[in-house]
């Protein structure tokens, strides 16, 4: 092959994988490689560009925004594009940059604003008159999804503004997520055995997108106002547009600086390199700007990017330490997870001895093995991971890491790989890890809340023989004098657990449901099955057809369900459970029969309701003895209609069913 055709095939090759990654991180919010391996890699795409200009094509990831419209939501044409910035990890590139705008500027006294590059998702409003209008994501940059809805929810975006010299405009800014309550959400993802999100900036970004407005609330994603444009005043710096905004009612980010000169921009840099770690956010960088608007206008835009600003990244975190050893896993739902025991090393401002292998496949991939010196890098993602190991470090006599055949815990079971998973499995019942973690996740604060039953205590009374199932928990009073005996255990610890232990059994149908811990049943779908199904041996006989009968529960759900309750050791440790007085029965509600447009009717829902859920509405007509039905037919009474209703509406017409608004059934119900 010549080399004029090895450039244009590396070029190509670039550009799909760029591509590809592009997708993954705007569409579907996920990261496929690290953004400091993307940004490399799209270096390469430039630079091939800029030396081969024939090879320049419009729809180059060189020469245009990100993310792609999403079908699910209608597009906002922006007034002017929203553009990547230029980006750089060397200080040169910086240096660089301000001697082209002093070139380009003629020399003037040029003031930069230098602000936080906050890791989250850009985002557009639009105020009229001084009421929120409507918001919009970044999309290809000239035109974004409406996510008005999601963004209204957000409590750091005013709905109306009280500053009246300032009616009619466009704010720019980024929403964003604390680490704190990305923890938060991942906690309890992890009690539910979903799969855990990867960084607050991807999970801001689904959380924008998602379609019930309800979900992103509970979210608590806030914003950082950057940006103001508007003819109704005039603003001759970036930096007073920032304040502007402040002034009236935005969030803005405290920690700008207007900078005269390259050593104050450099001085910012590195204090905020060294300082990072204190902010309850994450920032990727530093974004320098150009604070004359002006000037701005001046100096104007490339394909992408605006010429007025940069971004300066920092690298990821990184330390090199010694992987001791290789550890398995395992989790409540018999997964198998590989986990690197290292040297402890100091890396972001916390001591780490431990980081995650994901999965065989990864170990094979970066083919590390214990001994092996490796570089751990604390990203975009949370858990500290391993991104390379350094070869020459590794001793002559190291030996490639051949992943156990059997569960570590239930030294017996042999481990299984299933279709279509990256993880092993034991699939033993009586695997003593997934027993302690199926106990620990029934007492978690989310399930049972029985305090003082954490990972620690359950471990010693697993290992002391006091609990060896879900039920054993209320047979602990009877060992209260063997708890005695127990070092550190006084007496007041053991009456705090049993009396919680015993405040437990008022729970609820659907938290004890819950905290049995059935694979793919979380809270929601606890919820679901309580209110269906009404009591525990309905649900265990419950055919799959009766289960995905419930419109939000699939196969995997209704398979999962069916697994759990053909499993003779489950309904004996239910039964048991039953004896102990836990209440494994929705609570029935007396029903009030008042309402007679109600009380022995029918009702089906269709299309979004503004005032509450659809489960909610359910939940309302049930109290008045009315009845949710999700199929229309013709002994149907009531088909309620919200927004964008479905295929339901249209069978209602047909067959003449009377059809309510909102309001007409809120009306039925008063
Ligand atoms: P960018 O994130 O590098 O810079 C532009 C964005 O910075 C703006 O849209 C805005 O959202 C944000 N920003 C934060 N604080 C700001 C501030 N104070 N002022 C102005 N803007 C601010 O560019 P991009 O186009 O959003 O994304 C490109 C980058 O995303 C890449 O450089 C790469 O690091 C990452 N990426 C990673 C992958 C991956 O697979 N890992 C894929 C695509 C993109």
């Amino acid at each position: 092959m010549t080399q004029k055709n090895d450039i244009e095939t590396r070029v190509n090759e670039l550009r799909d994988l760029i591509n590809k990654y592009d997708y993954a991180y705007y569409n579907e919010a996920e990261s496929l490689v690290s953004d400091k391996e993307y940004d490399l890699l799209f270096k390469e795409l430039q630079t091939l560009e800029n030396a081969n200009p024939h090879l320049i094509i419009s729809n180059s990831p060189t020469q245009r925004v990100g993310g792609e419209p999403l079908k699910e939501f209608s597009q906002i044409n922006h007034a002017t594009p929203m553009l990547s910035l230029a980006n750089t990890y060397s200080r040169k590139e910086v240096d660089d940059f301000i001697n082209r705008v002093n070139k380009e500027l003629n020399y003037k006294d040029i003031e930069y604003c230098c602000e936080l590059k906050i890791d989250g998702v850009a985002v557009s409003i639009i105020y009229k008159e001084g009421k929120f209008y409507l918001g919009a994501t970044r999309g290809d940059g000239f035109s974004g999804d409406d996510i008005s809805h999601n963004l209204r929810t957000i409590k750091t975006i005013p709905l109306s503004i009280e500053n009246t010299e300032l009616r009619n405009f466009e704010v720019r800014g980024e929403a964003y997520m604390n680490i704190s309550d990305f923890d938060e959400i991942n906690k309890i993802r992890e009690l539910q055995g979903e799969k855990l999100y990867a960084n607050p900036r991807n999970t801001t970004a689904g959380s924008l997108k998602l379609l019930n407005s309800k979900e992103t609330a509970k979210r608590k994603i806030n914003f950082f106002a950057y940006y103001l444009h508007t003819n109704d005043i005039n603003i001759s710096n970036h930096s007073t547009g920032l304040e502007l905004l402040k002034k009236s009612g935005f969030t803005i980010n405290p920690a700008y600086k207007v900078c005269k000169n390259i050593e104050e921009i450099f001085e910012f840099i590195d204090y905020w390199d060294k300082s990072r770690n204190t902010l309850s956010f994450q920032i990727d960088g530093i974004v320098i700007k150009v604070n004359s608007l002006k000037e701005q206008d001046e100096l104007g835009t490339v394909a992408r990017s605006p010429k007025w600003a940069i971004a300066y990244k920092y690298e990821a975190e990184r330390a090199e330490t010694i992987v001791k050893d290789i550890v398995l896993q395992v989790g409540r739902t018999g997964a198998v997870s590989p986990v690197a025991e290292l040297e402890p090393v100091l890396l972001a401002g916390s001591t780490i001895s431990r980081a995650t292998l994901h999965n065989y496949d990864f170990i094979q991939e970066l083919d590390i093995r214990i001994s092996d010196t490796v570089l751990i890098e604390k990203g975009g993602e949370i858990i500290p991971k391993v991104v390379k190991v350094v070869l020459e470090k590794r001793p002559p006599n190291s030996e490639k890491y051949t992943f156990p055949e059997y569960c570590p815990c239930e030294t017996d079971s042999k481990l299984v790989r299933l279709e279509g998973e990256a993880n092993y499995y034991c699939l033993s019942p009586n695997c003593p890890c997934q027993l302690r973690r199926t106990i620990e996740h029934f007492a978690s604060r989310e399930a049972m809340e029985i305090e003082g039953l954490g990972e620690k205590v359950v471990e010693q009374l697993f290992d002391l023989g006091y609990l060896k199932d879900i039920s054993d928990i209320y047979n602990l009073k009877n060992h209260k004098d063997e708890l005695l005996k127990i070092e550190r255990w006084g007496k007041r610890s053991v009456d705090n657990i049993l009396e919680a232990i015993e405040r437990s059994k008022e729970k609820s149908f659907e938290k004890i449901l819950f905290g049995l811990g059935i694979r793919f049943i979380g809270q929601g779908g606890a919820k679901l099955l309580a209110r269906n199904f009404k009591d525990i041996d309905h649900i265990a006989k419950a055919s799959y057809e009766d289960l995905t009968a419930v419109s939000e529960i699939g196969n995997k759900m209704a398979e999962s369900i069916i697994n759990y309750f053909q499993n003779e050791i489950n309904i004996k440790m239910i039964n048991k459970l039953k004896n102990y007085g836990l209440n494994f029965s929705q609570n029935v509600e007396k029903i009030d029969n008042t309402k007679e447009g109600i009380f022995g009717k029918t009702f089906v829902f269709t299309g979004e309701l503004d005032s509450f859920s659809r489960s909610e509405a359910a939940k309302m007509i049930e109290k008045f003895g009315g009845k949710e039905v999700k199929s229309v037919s013709k002994n149907t009474n009531y088909v309620v209609v919200g927004t964008s209703p479905g295929s339901k509406y249209d069978k209602a017409l047909k067959l003449g069913i009377e059809i309510l608004n909102e309001k007409e059934f809120l009306e039925l119900l008063t």
